[in-house]
């Protein structure tokens, strides 16, 4: 992907590309850029593979919107908030909102958090090595997506080593230091959390430390 790309147009290929990968299905889930002062949005309710550069919302970084699709009815992401959090208390520079299908499994595999430990693919995500334990807080989820704002700001605090938030049966928010960044953050949690899933499914804990062949012949 061109990093000479414009914000407007990184969120077009982007969309397209989170929309292949099931992240952004049935209108739900995005992403916002937050680069030289100004934040980049999605509509609300919008199919995001369809999205085009005019489509979408420029704020400041305050939140006020500074252009808006011309003839549009529709609003900035329901997840506006949300994204704001993530800048505000990260210095996020692109945060993802994901409706996958394994983010969500993973929510329903424990309670306050998700964890796991010694999978390669924690190492992707700053600040962590293959031994730590990825901890990735999970928040209950609202009839309104607005709604959780709040209990997403206290996560953020209460983790600060993560760089994301689940919510409980519906998705998650995944952030970085720039674009570049937040899409790899993205890729390695989905990678984590479809591990954890599969792992369950074979009796085997992703949380927990790794037992050679615990699965072969189907003994334990
Ligand atoms: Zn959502």
């Amino acid at each position: 992907m061109d990093s000479t790309l414009t914000p407007p147009q990184l969120i077009v290929q982007l969309c397209r590309h989170f929309y292949d990968q099931g992240w952004v299905s049935g209108t739900g889930g995005g992403i916002s850029i937050r680069t030289g002062g100004r934040v980049y949005m999605a509509p609300s309710g919008v199919q995001k593979e369809r999205i085009r550069e005019e489509d979408l919302y420029v704020m400041d970084e305050a939140g006020a919107i500074l252009d808006a699709p011309s003839g549009a009815d529709s609003r900035p992401s329901a997840c506006s908030p949300l994204f704001f959090n993530a800048f505000r208390l990260r210095d996020a520079g692109a945060v993802i909102h994901s409706h996958s299908m394994y983010a969500m499994l993973a929510t329903l595999l424990h309670g306050d958090a998700f964890e796991c430990t010694e999978i390669e693919m924690i190492k992707g995500i700053s600040g962590h090595g293959y031994h730590d334990r990825l901890v990735v807080p999970i928040i209950e989820n609202t009839a309104h997506e607005c709604d959780l704002a709040d209990s997403m700001a206290e996560a953020i605090k209460a983790h600060p080593r993560s760089h994301a938030v689940l919510v409980r049966r519906h998705g998650v928010y995944i952030w970085g230091k720039d674009w570049v960044q937040a899409k790899t953050h993205a890729e390695c949690y989905h990678y984590l959390f479809e591990a954890a899933v599969r792992m369950r499914a074979l009796g085997l804990e992703a949380a927990g430390k790794p037992a050679v062949g615990l699965v072969q012949g189907g003994k334990r």
